[in-house]
């Protein structure tokens, strides 16, 4: 490991830094269905409103539901879904890539290294993952669908990183690649949790910016609690609440890879 340009650093034990996501969100489904939660495929069209009350959604199915109260939770989506109420919300879909490459070196006990510049990687089992320096000019909301892999990423500007960070990486072999969209929340890279404040029962826990999955059961017990009990008991979100968006107030979280 080179430490050339670093002053400083956080050294993670091994196993730290890392969950397996997909994982997570199937024991999430698994403990919802046991408690016997409705879960419904279809798209969410329409939202209806009476001036300071949403009082229902509609399905592209043609089935309108209705609800005391409706969760804006759509990702990356969550500022379309906001505007079917007549709400702003600066949360855009932003495209994210992840290489995947073998290394003959085996660093399967290596932690998380992320780099100044931004550049992350991790050992996935016999392989690495990395990612991060998503090019600034070429950033902006990303087209549905849009999950064509930027390989020139890696060519020229992640490997020369891990390479010169990691000299045993210089040689190495992509193998895999994908794109993903993250929920960004333009003003500040956070997110916007708690009650809408003109549309008390709309509720947002959007725009968690690319760290979302690890403050999910978090945001998921704060509002359960807010929902239930009428306030935040053991988690307190209201820093992350609308108002600061609509007093352009930035909460900025800077450690976004
Ligand atoms: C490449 C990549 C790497 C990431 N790495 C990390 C990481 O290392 N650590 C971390 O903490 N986070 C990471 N994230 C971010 C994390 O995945 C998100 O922040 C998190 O998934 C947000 O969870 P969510 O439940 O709010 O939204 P999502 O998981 O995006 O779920 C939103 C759901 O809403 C649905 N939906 C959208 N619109 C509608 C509609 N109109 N009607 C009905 N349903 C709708 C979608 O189909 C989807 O099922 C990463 C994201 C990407 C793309």
């Amino acid at each position: 490991l080179s430490a050339e340009g670093i002053s400083a650093g956080a050294y993670g034990r091994t196993g730290e830094g890392w969950f397996d996501a997909h994982a997570m969100l199937m024991l999430f489904r698994k403990a919802l269905r046991a408690k016997k939660i409705d879960f419904i495929t279809a798209d969410v069209t329409g939202i209806e409103r009476q001036g300071d009350r949403v009082s229902g959604v509609g399905l592209d199915n043609g089935e309108v539901l209705e609800a005391g109260i409706v969760v804006n939770a759509a990702g990356p989506n969550a500022g379309k879904v906001a505007a079917l109420a007549g709400l702003a919300l600066p949360v855009e879909p932003r495209k994210r890539n992840v290489f995947v490459f073998e290394a003959r070196e085996k660093y399967t006990d290596m932690p998380l290294l992320v780099d100044p510049s931004g550049i992350y990687v991790r050992p996935e089992g016999s392989v690495y993952l990395a990612g991060g320096a998503e090019p600034e000019e070429r950033d902006g909301p990303a087209a549905p669908g849009d999950f064509e892999v930027n390989w020139q990423l890696f060519e020229e500007v992640i490997w020369p990183v891990l390479a010169t960070r990691i000299p045993a990486f210089e040689a190495i072999k992509p193998t895999r690649a994908w794109a993903g969209h993250y929920d960004y929340n333009t003003l500040d890279q956070n997110a916007v949790i708690g009650p809408h404040p003109e549309v008390g029962n709309f509720i947002l826990a959007n725009g968690f910016s690319g760290h979302g999955l690890q403050q999910a059961p978090g945001v998921g017990k704060a509002l359960a609690e807010l929902i239930v009990h009428g306030g935040y008991r053991t988690v307190d979100c209201s820093a992350f609440g609308y108002e600061r968006l609509a007093e352009g107030r930035a909460f900025r979280e800077l450690n976004v890879i």
